[in-house]
Parts: C-alpha cells; sequence; structure tokens
C-alpha cells in the first residue's frame, strides 16, 4: 500500500471538504453499469440501439454496489466510476472487491481517490492474485517509495481472498469460480443474490452453489456466441438449470435493445439496466 499523504489529498492538508455520503444502499444492490467493454452507445456506431436508444440503452461498465450491514461493497472500478458515483448519489464506499482483472473492471480504481479523501482511511482492495498484479503495474506511482510531486495517488490495502467463503462488513459472501474463456474469474453470492458477469460457462464446481437464488445477475453479451461470454441462447439456457425466481441479464453489448429484448424474453428473465436496483433480501 501507499502510506504517504498526497500533497493535493485535501484532508492532507488539514482542510477536509464537508463529506456528503449521499445514498444509503443498505439492503440493496444496485447496478452502476451493465454495458460490456466498450460500453454502450458505442462510440462511431450508427445502430438504432446506439443512435437512436432509449434511457435504458445507455449502458456504462458493468459494476454493482452491495449495501452490507457495515457498508457499502463496490463490485469491480469500471473507467465510468466517477460518472456512475455521480450519477447515483453515491459518496461512500467501504470496501472494493474484485472479479478479475481485465481493464473494463479494474482502470476506474484512481478513481476512489475522494472516496479516501473523506473517509481519512485507504480503500480496502479484495481480490484474488491476478488482479492484485494487474493494479500493482496499472497504478504503478500509487506503490512508489518515493512522495509524488503534485498529483494524488489512490492509498489501497489488498486483501487476498480466493474460493472460500469470506466475511466483509457484516455479511458472508461466496466466491462463485466462473470460466471466462481461457481466465479463470469469480462471480460473488450475497445470501440468495449471486453475481456472475465475464462468463462463458460455469464450472461444475460452482453449479451446487448456484441453489435456492432469489435473484441471478449473469453475463449475457449478444445473440451469436462470443469466445469469453454467454450469448443470449446461452445465458436463457444457465438461468433455465439455475431456476432463479428472476434472472437478471448484464454485461450488455448494443446487440440487445432494452425494450425490444426485454419484450421477448421468457417469464422470470430480464435485461439489468444502469441504476436498477433490487432488495438483497
Ligand atoms: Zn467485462
Ligand atoms: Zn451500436
Ligand atoms: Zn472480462
Amino acid at each position: 500500500m501507499s502510506d504517504h499523504a498526497p500533497d493535493t489529498d485535501p484532508a492532507a492538508q488539514g482542510v477536509r471538504p464537508p463529506w456528503h455520503p449521499g445514498r444509503d444502499l443498505t439492503g440493496r444492490l444496485l447496478f452502476l453499469g451493465t454495458g460490456t467493454s466498450v460500453g454502450v452507445p458505442l462510440v462511431g456506431c450508427g445502430c438504432d440501439t446506439c443512435l437512436r436508444g432509449g434511457p435504458r440503452d445507455v449502458r456504462t461498465r458493468t459494476s454493482i454496489l452491495v449495501g452490507l450491514p457495515g457498508g457499502h461493497l463496490l463490485v469491480d472500478t469500471t473507467p465510468d466510476l466517477r460518472s456512475q458515483l455521480l450519477r447515483e448519489g453515491i459518496g461512500k464506499v467501504d470496501a472494493v472487491l474484485y472479479t478479475h482483472d481485465h481493464v473494463d473492471h479494474v482502470y476506474g480504481l484512481d478513481d476512489v481517490r475522494p472516496l479516501c479523501f473523506h473517509s481519512g482511511r485507504p480503500m480496502r482492495v479484495l481480490c484474488e492474485e491476478p488482479v492484485e498484479d494487474r493494479i500493482r503495474k496499472a497504478f504503478d506511482y500509487a506503490f512508489s517509495t518515493v512522495p509524488p510531486a503534485g498529483g494524488g495517488v489512490p492509498r489501497l490495502v489488498f486483501e487476498r481472498i480466493g474460493t472460500a467463503a469470506f466475511e466483509i462488513l457484516g455479511a458472508r459472501v461466496v466466491p462463485l469460480r466462473l470460466a471466462h474463456g481461457p481466465f479463470d474469474v469469480l462471480g460473488f453470492r450475497f445470501g440468495d443474490v449471486a453475481y456472475c458477469t465475464d462468463t462463458s460457462g460455469i464450472p461444475d464446481a460452482t453449479w451446487p452453489l448456484l441453489t435456492g437464488l432469489n435473484v441471478l445477475v449473469l453475463d449475457c453479451l449478444r445473440h451469436t456466441r462470443h469466445p469469453t461470454h454467454l450469448s443470449l441462447e446461452e445465458a436463457l439456457a444457465v438461468a433455465d438449470r439455475v431456476g432463479a425466481q428472476r434472472t437478471l441479464l448484464t454485461h450488455l453489448s448494443h446487440d440487445l435493445p432494452h425494450e425490444a429484448t426485454n419484450a421477448r424474453l421468457p417469464a422470470g428473465v430480464e435485461l439489468a439496466y444502469d441504476g436498477l436496483e433490487l432488495p438483497l433480501g
């Protein structure tokens, strides 16, 4: 971790700004983003979804915020993190949990700096080793032993997780090993809600951890097959086998316009959208 106080951190100068922690999401799950790695609209795209889509066709990169008894747990830090927190009125995040090390899930990490100005503490970062390695490379300035000249740096404390269940912020979290093409990534189960983004298949050992769900949040990229994500047809097959009361599809591309796609989905399956909130219980 970086434990030197950067000189642009207002708290370090004794001029901590007034804190507006914003909305309290205790007991709720909020979709900060539901879009694939390039987001929707896609830059320069002339398709109907991108040019003429409705508000629910605006998809920032995929992430959720989970309101646990002891605070707000952010799952992944997308390149859209700052705008997601501002859009949703969130001023307090107590820990960050990572699914995997891809750019669309990690590269907004610098945006945790203001959260730490206010809390006065470094950010807890829970992840597997490849994610920590990626963060140490991509954000090497945060780990320099030389104090930064002028620019602030994110202050981070790593906590290693694996596939064993763990406690965080007063809740038990069950990691779910998922296949994401050739990559091993993690989903997470919070009570009877499971979050499984960025997957192309559920390994045999994970199926028993997906029983009795109220809500399954599941990767679904597009209609046609993809090497690292579920197609709509594949996602529906997984949803059917899991049998959750409600399945919400995420990590969506512009191939799946919100209204038209939702109208054709089977009962109990819906597209998630940015800003969607649901109870955790
Ligand atoms: Zn992704
Ligand atoms: Zn498009
Ligand atoms: Zn990924």
